[in-house]
């Protein structure tokens, strides 16, 4: 049985990812794990490359880094024909290694160092995206310090209002880029700086935009303040870069509600037939740059974990009488490996998958082994609960959906529980493409006998 793009229940009664038995491969590698799909990632890269270019030629994507900066999933990237942005001098060192060209290479960030500006100069990068006006001066400086000119685009905050997670949203009200009413000023700034290359606007709205009249809006204020500059600066601008934002469909119909950001159903299409008809009309002449992370990384993973505790316990009115009772099942993934759930009570799906043939209808709280009252899963529906077959129990198998952007990313070794491992489908055979981290991975960065700086040589000058 096909239940949708990748997923089906074999005969077995087991989840099949990309025709692989999610509940199999479990008792071969040890839980949890993150499972990504290579033909996923081609076609979401595919899907958005194709929708933009076909309605205005002079379109590139640039792939988010931050979404997921692991080595083979950058390369799955590169291959599949996009660019990347990073935002820091480590993902600009991993974008490198995957085998990124500089000139493939946009890099954005609201506290880049000198180092980091340095290196970007110095590999040669398409375009430095300067997010403020003491940015530019320290741009500026930098390169000229090493008498070399640096192509950039500047981040203006178009101040559009968007309907997403309030983590997630970053104009109105928002840290990053300059202000609209400083906008002319700093183009003119950095142009007569005489070390920038002033060729690009760049405007990013925020994360998982679910409707387009965000991007028109951002869109027809963008183009607004270009035509403003050239009337008042005379600077033409040859490239608009609209970030990312493209969102994914986390919830899916009957629970959707209209104001849900975690229920999208736009395609990439949508987003694109609405952006380039604007620009089209009104500047064709433009490169379009896109940096979508979620929308291409989203859709291309499942978090594999197990079910590891599990108990009653009653729930009671202020008197202290018991009114009801709760199932709980504790899974080996919590906040540590998927951190989102906590930080921004994300909503991801789940499947029981050693028991996906089994309506999914009983009602159970989903934790994970933190040792943290909030390491507690956000149930279906806006609810407390997840619903299951109503034989759940420890030992089973937990596939959560749709995990492939900013979760490997964000995992970290709290309660010193080590980062998963993550593999990857391809071509039918699972390859590792992450290996967990270690008890020696644990301590190694520790310094158990507390060495003097001056000892290891890192005194601060
Ligand atoms: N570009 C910039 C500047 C961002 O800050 C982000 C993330 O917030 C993205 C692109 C990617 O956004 P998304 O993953 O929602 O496409």
């Amino acid at each position: 049985m096909t239940l949708d793009d990748g997923f089906a229940v074999g005969t077995s009664g087991h989840l099949l990812y990309e025709g692989i038995d999610v509940a199999e491969l479990a008792e071969q590698v040890p839980t949890p794990f993150y499972l990504y799909s290579g033909r996923r990632i081609r076609a979401n890269v595919e899907a958005i490359r194709g929708a933009f270019s076909a309605r205005h030629a002079a379109s590139e994507i640039f792939f988010a880094s931050k979404a997921c900066s692991n080595l083979w999933f950058l390369r799955q990237v590169y291959d599949a024909g996009a660019n990347v942005e990073v935002n820091s001098g480590g993902e600009l060192a991993k974008a490198l290694c995957a085998g990124f060209a500089p000139d493939q290479i946009v890099f954005n960030g609201v506290a880049k160092t000198e180092a980091e500006i340095a290196a970007a100069i110095e590999a040669g990068i398409r375009s430095l995206i300067i997010d403020s006006l003491f940015e530019i001066e320290r741009a500026a400086s930098v390169a000229a310090a090493l008498a070399r000119r640096v192509a950039v685009a500047l981040r203006v905050d178009v101040d559009v209002p968007t309907h997403t997670h309030p983590g997630l949203a970053t104009t109105h009200g928002g840290k990053a880029g300059i202000d609209l009413d400083d906008a002319v000023p700093a183009f003119a700034r950095a142009a007569a700086t005489g070390w920038l290359d002033v060729r690009g606007l760049h405007v990013h709205i925020g994360s998982q935009i679910t409707s387009v009249e965000p991007y028109v809006s951002a869109l027809e204020r963008s183009l607004e303040l270009m035509q403003r500059l050239e009337g008042e600066s005379g600077l033409r601008l040859e490239e608009l870069n609209l970030g990312g934002g493209l969102a994914v469909p986390y919830r899916q119909e009957p629970a959707c509600a209209a104001d849900d950001y975690f229920c999208c159903t736009l395609t990439p299409d949508d987003y694109a037939a609405a952006i380039c008809a604007v620009l089209e009309r009104r500047r064709s002449d433009l490169k379009l740059l896109m940096e979508p992370g979620r929308a291409i990384a989203g859709t291309t993973a499942i978090l594999v974990t197990r079910v590891e505790g599990e108990k009653t316990k009653a729930v009671r009115d202020e008197s202290g009488r018991r009114t009801a009772e709760e199932r709980w099942l504790v899974i080996d993934a919590g906040a540590n490996t998927l951190l989102e759930h906590t930080n921004y009570d994300w909503y991801f799906r789940t499947v029981v998958a050693n028991r996906a043939d089994r309506a999914a209808a009983t009602p159970f709280r989903l934790a994970g082994p933190l040792c943290d009252g909030g390491d507690v899963f956000a149930g279906d529906d806006g609810s407390a609960f997840r619903r299951f077959p109503a034989e759940t129990t420890a030992g089973d198998v937990i596939a959560f959906r749709d995990c492939g952007a900013y979760t490997l990313e964000m995992m970290h070794p709290y309660n010193a529980r080590p980062c998963a491992a993550a593999y990857a489908v391809v071509d039918g055979q699972v390859v590792q493409i992450r290996r967990a981290d270690s008890f020696d991975d644990l301590v190694a960065h520790d310094i158990a006998e507390g060495a003097p700086l001056a000892e290891r040589g890192t005194l601060p000058k």
